[in-house]
């Protein structure tokens, strides 16, 4: 089993300059677990970020539901998590390595712009 192009699961968001932005998309289909995978190249190096936007309301649970959970475990939690079958896992991992060599590659681009138009 290979990654596919385009790949199943994981769309492309956006691009820009030297960042790509992905979005990979739960198997149960519900959007609350959708992740944003954000792909940035700077002069200091690449950093992907992760991050999911969830619309579940904190509140949506009783309030005595929270103050129980806080007083019992001290915390309350609050995670999201995403499910991805064989392919898409496959996919995921592709895109984040195709993703980090390209936005490296469009930073030392304009790196080498830069130096030529500024001559040391
Ligand atoms: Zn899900």
């Amino acid at each position: 089993m290979t990654a596919q192009e385009p790949a199943q699961g994981v769309l492309l968001l956006n691009s820009w300059g030297t960042s790509k932005m992905y979005k990979a998309v739960c198997e149960c289909g519900n959007d609350d677990c959708t992740h944003t995978i954000d792909i940035e190249a700077e002069d200091t190096g690449v950093t992907v970020t992760i991050y999911t936007t969830t619309r579940t309301n904190f509140w949506s649970k009783s309030r005595w539901h929270h103050i129980w959970t806080l007083i019992t475990k001290g915390y309350v939690d609050y995670e999201t998590s995403i499910v991805m079958n064989k392919q898409v896992a496959l996919n995921y991992a592709n895109v984040l390595q195709l993703a980090v060599k390209d936005v490296e590659e469009l930073r030392n681009a304009r790196q080498n712009q830069r130096s030529n138009e500024h001559p040391q």
